[in-house]
């Protein structure tokens, strides 16, 4: 591992673009500092005149876009060597800062709650300044009628705390409490199994590790059902009581409507990917085939297809495969990029003794779009900087074009623009690579993203939607009950070739995200999306990829199905769905045509 002051300056992000002294960070912290003491001083005003709100909205937002870029200064610091205490503590100080600011603009939403609409649509014109603050105010105005009164709201909030244990428990339990024992790795040595290390496990080409670890995990979790359905059903119970009290018909649509989206969306996409479930169910068999098995396991499916590919590439070199990739979205995307990652410091590009792991884009408002990576030389890492360099293009283009506080795009639409990236990038790999090794790692990489992103988390969407539909008719959420319905989930989208061991009804269980209310489908949607815009990029050229730029540069100043429209995308037609199925099965046709022509 890397020291980081033996690495070369070119490959790390450079911060004093933020800040280029200590004492700039410090004069902007005072700065903050003054506008959340005064601001208290808005309770009285905000609800009385056009001015009074523009006066409170400006201040907040000059405190929002402060703290963000000293939020963003402190983390990345410290992200790239967490043993600086200097770093450590200047992190710490900028949370206590965002929670002073909270605590002091606590009025903000609920008093703008109480301003009908007619006197807000007065303000506008008396004031076109607050016209900025529009979208704001409106997402704020969009939650009246499911707000209680002051008194209610308040009870509420203040039960938060003591209601929000459910996932806490489950985290603390199946994470520290549960052990699973040991099992025997590839050379016969002991080695503890662990929720952390059991996927990896799973992807181990020896057979008898897989099944041991399987094993393994599950005879533990199977032991703790009737714990695991408590936990669990007090969480559904909570989401359901939480949407009552909101005047919501369901959880589902209560957690839908924070996304500016509607069940539609949710149902249409289960919809669309039951009727391609022969797709997945293929792709099995097609990996029955390679790993030359009898029968496929449940432990068997993460097993990799092929032995890693050769192919190395240099950081030079992914940066110009990725910029080569990116050249069909105009000069703008193009030159910023190449810029950002030549020359202005963009990127954190190898792995280093104290710096965190994985990769990430952050930025925000007033500083560079930065990437962090940990640069191995894979074409794996090649994607990763596809990806995250969509991240920061959308980034880029969301701030470039809107006022800071209309610029953060939402959840909804943030893996699009990274995954149309990787899908480019691997598209066009596949039509130029001369070597079938490559190709095929490629295509199972490929393979690999729409099983665990389309599929995977569209069945954990049913699940979810599923579990909350009984608990909302009254059936009591047991063990017996949740197993029975995970596994005629597991045996609609594993299909009737796969060896389904029966275990495996437990693996709810162990999915921390069930307890992130409706949260996994977006994953889903998101690469539907961008497969969708790529089929359209790879076919009308040009002449459309104006429109995806124009929904980059959207931000959040639209709602997230409004912003898709303008790149042409329509959410709520089922068919979305069908471009990245598409895909899919033509990347496993590829694959066995390759695969097959090497075995004669
Ligand atoms: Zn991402």
């Amino acid at each position: 591992m890397l020291d980081r002051k033996n690495i070369d300056p070119k490959y790390k992000w450079d911060l004093t673009k933020i800040y280029a002294t200590e004492e700039a960070f410090k004069a902007d912290y005072d700065e903050a500092q003054a506008i959340v003491n005064r601001f208290p001083a808005h309770e009285k005003t905000i609800c009385n005149s056009a001015k009074g709100l523009l006066d409170a909205l400006n201040d907040n937002a000059k405190i929002e876009y402060i703290i963000s870029k000293l939020w963003v200064y402190s983390h990345l610091h410290f992200d790239t060597d967490a043993s600086n205490n200097q770093a450590q503590a200047r992190s710490g100080r900028v949370r206590s800062l965002a929670i002073a600011a909270s605590a002091a603009g606590w009025f903000v939403g609920p008093y703008i709650l109480r301003l009908d609409e007619k006197t807000v649509e007065q303000w506008y014109k008396e004031e076109p300044a607050l016209e900025t603050y529009r979208r704001l105010i409106f997402k704020i105005m969009r939650d009246k009628s499911h707000t209680l009164s002051d008194e209610c709201e308040k009870l509420v909030a203040s039960m938060g705390d003591a209601l929000g244990s459910h996932s806490n428990i489950r985290g603390i339990f199946a994470n520290s409490d549960l052990q699973f024992g040991k099992i025997r790795d590839e050379n016969g040595k002991y080695m503890q199994l662990t929720d952390t290390n059991y996927v990896p496990t799973l992807m181990k080409p020896n057979r008898n590790v897989r099944r041991a670890a399987f094993n393994c995990l599950y005879k533990t979790y199977g032991q703790f059902g009737n714990t695991f359905a408590t936990m669990y059903e007090g969480y559904v119970k909570e989401r359901i009581t939480f949407a009552k009290i909101g005047k919501f018909k369901s959880s589902l649509e209560a957690s839908t409507f924070r996304d500016e989206v509607t069940p539609v969306i949710y149902n249409n996409l289960i919809k669309s990917v039951r009727a391609s479930l022969p797709v997945i169910h293929d792709y099995y068999e097609l990996k029955r085939q390679v790993l030359g098995l009898d029968k496929l396991h449940l432990y068997d499916v993460y097993a990799p297809l092929i032995e890693e590919c050769e192919s190395k590439y240099s950081y030079e070199e992914a940066v110009e495969e990725v910029l080569e990739t990116v050249k069909i979205f105009g000069e703008e995307y193009h030159s910023t990029l190449t810029e950002g990652l030549k020359e202005r410091g963009w990127v954190d590009v190898y792995p280093s003794k104290g710096k965190r792991g994985g990769a990430y884009s952050s930025g925000c408002p007033g500083t560079e779009p930065y990437i962090l990576l940990n640069y191995t030389e894979t074409f794996d890492d090649v994607s990763t900087l596809a990806h995250e360099a969509g991240h920061s293009m959308h980034s880029y283009f969301s701030r470039k074009y809107n006022e800071p506080h209309n610029s953060d795009y939402t959840i909804f639409v943030a893996e699009v623009a990274s995954t149309v990236n990787e899908l480019l990038l691997a598209h066009r790999k596949l039509e130029e690579s001369k070597s079938d090794a490559e190709k095929l790692s490629i295509l199972d990489g490929l393979m690999e993203t729409y099983k665990g992103t389309l599929y995977r988390q569209t069945m954990f969407a049913e699940f979810e939607r599923n579990a909350h539909r009984l608990a909302e008719k009254g059936e009591p959420l047991t063990a017996e009950v949740l197993n029975k319905e995970y596994m005629k989930l597991i045996k609609a989208y594993f299909g009737p070739k796969v060896w389904k061991d029966k275990q495996i009804a437990y693996e709810w269980m162990r999915i921390p995200h069930f307890y992130s209310n409706f949260y996994v489908y977006k994953y889903a949607t998101c690469i539907s999306a961008a497969s969708a815009i790529v089929k359209r990029i790879e076919t009308e050229g040009e002449a459309y990829v104006g429109k995806y730029i124009e929904f980059l540069k959207c931000g959040g100043s639209k709602s997230p199905l409004e912003s898709l429209l303008i790149a042409g995308i329509d959410m709520s037609d089922p068919t979305v769905v069908d471009g990245a199925i598409e895909d899919f099965a033509s990347a496993i046709a590829q694959f066995r045509e390759i695969y097959n022509s090497q075995a004669k």
